[in-house]
């Protein structure tokens, strides 16, 4: 009962894949070590015109994918949920894999983009609140995303507009809003290292034991 009241209450409506006429990945997704402790806000820019429909939503899911594949050259549409102003959210990478949305940090974060141009204009509070409340929500209660998260628009991260100012402005107070960038950028790239310390630990552990043995 608690899973169903979550998975349906909590959970905002997510569109699968196979709903939206998806392509099929290219390769094999690469998956994530979850929870993760970042949250990218983006919008599309273009085309602009936001979707107000599941019609009009999926077909430009199915555009963006094949932009993303085709002339990006990427194994898959880039974000990890795309939101329509059709109160739906769409899967893009989903939960579990690596998406293409922020550069430099993909492994570290979800990616999720409005559909449509928020530089001077925001999309509906209805839809604001599929990420603001209810996304983010689903996402810790499920430990995908870690309780402590850190939310980020694009522009903190690399130089660009997005996700334009109004939605920019809109962010800035929502609660998790990561304002002191310059100090959660470092702890990001001390993150960095860590996997990649990972596999060394136990030949250490080992090399040192052994040594003890040894001299023993
Ligand atoms: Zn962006």
């Amino acid at each position: 009962m608690l899973e169903f009241v979550h998975r349906y209450w909590d959970c905002p409506p997510i569109i699968p894949r196979c709903q939206w006429g998806a392509a099929a990945y290219r390769g094999f997704p690469f998956p994530f070590a979850l929870p993760l402790p970042f949250l990218y806000i983006h919008h599309t820019f273009e085309p602009d015109r936001t979707c107000h429909s599941f019609w009009q939503c999926s077909r430009s899911m199915r555009a963006m994918q094949s932009f993303h594949q085709e002339d990006r050259g990427w194994t898959d549409i880039g974000y990890s949920f795309v939101v329509g102003s059709d109160g739906y959210i769409y899967e893009g990478r989903g939960w579990h894999h690596l998406g293409t949305h922020t550069r430099g940090q993909n492994s570290y974060g979800y990616g999720v983009v409005f559909i449509g141009n928020y530089s001077s204009s925001l999309p509906s509070r209805h839809v604001l609140d599929l990420v603001r409340q209810h996304l983010a929500k689903c996402a810790v209660d499920a430990r995908r995303l870690q309780a402590n998260f850190t939310l980020h628009v694009h522009r903190q991260m690399v130089d660009t507009s997005c996700p334009g100012d109004a939605l920019c402005s809109e962010i800035r107070g929502w609660e998790h809003f990561g304002k002191m960038l310059k100090r959660q950028f470092c702890t990001l790239k001390a993150q960095g290292r860590i996997p990649l310390d990972l596999p060394l630990r136990p030949m250490k552990a080992w090399l040192l034991a052994g040594k003890r043995v040894f001299l023993e």
